[in-house]
C-alpha cells in the first residue's frame, strides 16, 4: 500500500507515521528527516535544504524529487510507503504518480489529518526531538525523562528545531494552504482521501486512521 499522511507542518504527520510504520509494516518516508541528516552530515546539499528550511520555505522540487526518487528504489519500499511530508507541491504529486505507475502502483490512500492553528502552535512550539534518532517530545504532553535521555536510544542531543517557532510556524502553515493543501483537490477524483480528525490523544488518532484504512 502507498499512503500520503497529510495535513499541516505539526498535524501529528511524523508521529503517526512512526506508529504506522509497526501497525502497517511499511516504511516512512519523510522528506524532512532526509533532509535534516543530509544537512547534520554537513554535505552542500544538507545546507542548501538548510537555507530553505530555516525561513519555512519548502526546498525547490527538483532538490526534492531527486531524494525522494533515490529513496523509493531501496529495497524496504518496494511494497509500499507511508509518505509523509512529501508530496509538498501539486508538481512532487504529480512525480509521485508518474514514478508509482511505472512500478504498476498508485497512491492508495491520502488521510488528511485536521487540526485548528491554534493546536499546532501549540504542538509545534513544545515539541523537542531526539538528534540521533528522531524521537519526538513536548514539553507539556510527552516530555523527556528527567534524566534527558531519549527513550530510544538514550541519547541526551534533545533539542528544539531552528524551525519550530511561532513565527515559522505561522510562515510554514501559510505556505501549506498556498503551495500544498491543492494537492487534495488533485486527489479527491479518485476517491482516495480519507479526512481523520488530528485532535485528541495520539492513540485515538492512530485508531481513527486504521478504520479510515479499513485496518481495524
Ligand atoms: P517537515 O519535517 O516535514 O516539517 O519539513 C521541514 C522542512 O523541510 C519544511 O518546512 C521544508 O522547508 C522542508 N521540506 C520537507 N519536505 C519537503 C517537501 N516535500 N518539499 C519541499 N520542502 C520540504
Amino acid at each position: 500500500m502507498d499512503l500520503i499522511l497529510f495535513g499541516p507542518p505539526g498535524a501529528g504527520k511524523g508521529t503517526q507515521a512512526k506508529i504506522l510504520v509497526e501497525k502497517l509494516g511499511l516504511p516512512q518516508i519523510s522528506t524532512g528527516d532526509m533532509m535534516r541528516a543530509e544537512k547534520a552530515s554537513g554535505s552542500e546539499l544538507g545546507q542548501k535544504f538548510a537555507d530553505y528550511m530555516s525561513k519555512g520555505l519548502l526546498v525547490p522540487d527538483e532538490l526534492v524529487l531527486e531524494l525522494f526518487a533515490q529513496r523509493l528504489q531501496k529495497p524496504d519500499a518496494q511494497g509500499g510507503a507511508i509518505f509523509d511530508g512529501f508530496p509538498r507541491t501539486i508538481p512532487q504529486a504529480e512525480a509521485l504518480d508518474a514514478t508509482l505507475a511505472k512500478l504498476g502502483r498508485k497512491v492508495d490512500a491520502v488521510v488528511a489529518l485536521d487540526v485548528k492553528l491554534d493546536a499546532i502552535v501549540d504542538r509545534v512550539t513544545g515539541r523537542r526531538v531526539c538528534r540521533a534518532c528522531g524521537q519526538t517530545y513536548h514539553v507539556s504532553y510527552s516530555p523527556p525523562p528527567p534524566s534527558g535521555e531519549c527513550i530510544s536510544c538514550g541519547s541526551t542531543d534533545i533539542v528544539q528545531r531552528a524551525d519550530d517557532t511561532e513565527e515559522k510556524v505561522r510562515t510554514r502553515n501559510a505556505k501549506y494552504h498556498e503551495q500544498t493543501l491543492p494537492i487534495l483537490a488533485h486527489y479527491e477524483p479518485t476517491g482516495v482521501v480519507k479526512k481523520v480528525d488530528g485532535e485528541g490523544s495520539v492513540d485515538d488518532i492512530t485508531g481513527r486512521i486504521l478504520s479510515a484504512l479499513g485496518k481495524q
